[in-house]
């Protein structure tokens, strides 16, 4: 569905990303793990249209997205919970929702409003409530139903377990298996590897802007090297 190839994005003189490669088939959930300024986000914003790389391609659904402007790529079905939740403080969980919906046709809003309100029960009894009054964990669920409200084919979510207490990234990672299980194929970044591994059905390793190991969840939760490295162990 989404393939990146030979990546290279540069901060002014900073090479970021230096030739990555990776796919994301139809239907699964892929993540990207790494340290610290692994060059994560800095895929995402790739994706989306945000930075422009230097060289390679990024191709979702037969489409080159290296040229356009991020409007038309989210357009071609591809939603963004990004980095830090963004969602608009002063405004009430509903507008947030609405915002999410903007390219969508008006007479599908109350259903996607429904089914986000199924996936996250609590945006529904908070509806009216400011965004920026809702816990860290609610905002994050926040963030993923207004990406969701885009119906988008594919999501890319950027570290939704950062500064989440232990309960709650389990109630996080626990509905993206869920959108998952309901279609959506999934692009996750994450620095807790440990969960981010479990949920994956395949995994890159991202270190200083290259990838240097792949496999499915189950084979890099075995691997020592990533164990040693990203599971915290001796
Ligand atoms: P984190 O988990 O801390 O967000 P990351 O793996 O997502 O890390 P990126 O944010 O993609 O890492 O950053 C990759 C590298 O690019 C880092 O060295 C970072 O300092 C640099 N970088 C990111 N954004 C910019 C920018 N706007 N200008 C200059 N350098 C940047």
């Amino acid at each position: 569905m989404l393939e990146v190839k030979d990546l290279h994005v540069y901060y002014n003189g900073i090479h970021a990303l230096k030739g990555i490669h990776l796919k994301v088939p139809q239907g699964k959930i892929v993540t990207l793990i790494g340290a610290n300024g692994a060059g994560k986000t800095t895929t995402l914003r790739a994706i989306s249209g945000l930075v422009r790389p230097k060289q390679g391609s990024i191709t979702f659904v037969d489409r080159e997205l290296t040229r356009l402007p991020t409007y038309k790529i989210i357009r071609l079905g591809i939603g963004v919970a990004p980095e830090g939740r963004k969602v608009f403080p002063n405004l009430t969980v509903l507008e947030n929702l609405e915002l999410g919906a903007y390219n969508r046709p008006a007479r599908e809003f109350r259903k996607d409003l429904e089914w986000i309100f199924t996936l996250f029960p609590r945006l529904q009894e908070r509806s009216k409530q400011l965004a920026g009054t809702l816990s860290g964990g609610e905002q994050q669920m926040l963030a993923l139903g207004r990406a969701l409200m885009s119906r988008p084919s594919l999501v890319l979510l950027d570290e939704p377990s950062l500064g989440l207490a232990p309960l709650v990234v389990e109630e996080v990672f626990q509905t993206i298996q869920t959108i998952n299980g309901q279609g959506a194929t999934v692009l996750l970044v994450e620095q807790n590897a440990m969960a981010a591994l479990h949920v994956a059905h395949y995994a890159y390793v991202l270190e200083t802007g290259r990838i240097t190991l792949e496999g499915t969840g189950q084979d890099l939760l075995a691997d020592e090297r990533v164990r040693k490295a990203y599971l915290g162990e001796g």
